[in-house]
């Protein structure tokens, strides 16, 4: 992987596009499934992050590679096999909610008075690589539409 991605880097690509192909192609190569991800760590504080939010259900972090000047993830503290908005079913309703009330209050706290973007990425063809439910909240810069 880590060679294809020096081929991608040495090519015609410009460093931006090369990340953003590379992204691409990491959720390309994601399967989908139940196994435990990073995510799980993170939770655990297994591996570090930059926490901007966390109670008993929910854990808000900063994307490590943010699309914006503001990037966060805000995640179930128990995913409960929510690996995927697709997976979602009727006991899901309460942390769906509650994952979007979040990132209302979490966009408050970061300044982002004049809008901002939340994506579920979801499968393969929407370009999830981490299969433990997530809602990005990206904002600080004027987005644009139609997204990519
Ligand atoms: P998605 O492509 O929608 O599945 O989003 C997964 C996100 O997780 C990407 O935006 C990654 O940059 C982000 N990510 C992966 N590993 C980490 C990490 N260790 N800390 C913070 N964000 C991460």
């Amino acid at each position: 992987f880590m060679s294809h991605r020096v081929a991608i880097l040495s090519s015609h690509f410009s460093p931006v596009s090369a990340v953003m192909a590379s992204e691409k192609e990491a959720a390309l190569a994601a399967t989908p499934s139940d196994s435990p991800t990073i995510f799980d760590k993170i939770i655990s504080k297994e591996i570090p992050s930059t926490v901007v939010y966390e109670d008993d259900k929910v854990l808000a972090f900063r994307d490590i590679t943010p699309q914006g000047p503001i990037h966060i993830l805000l995640i179930p503290k128990v995913r409960d096999g929510l690996t995927g908005l697709s997976k979602a079913e009727e006991r899901h309703i309460d942390i769906l909610g509650r994952l979007l009330y979040t990132a209302k209050l979490v966009a408050k706290q970061e300044g982002l008075d004049e809008g901002f973007r939340i994506v579920i990425n979801d499968g393969p063809q929407g370009c999830q690589s981490v299969y433990h439910i997530h809602v990005h909240l990206i904002g600080g810069r004027q987005m644009n539409w139609p997204p990519g």
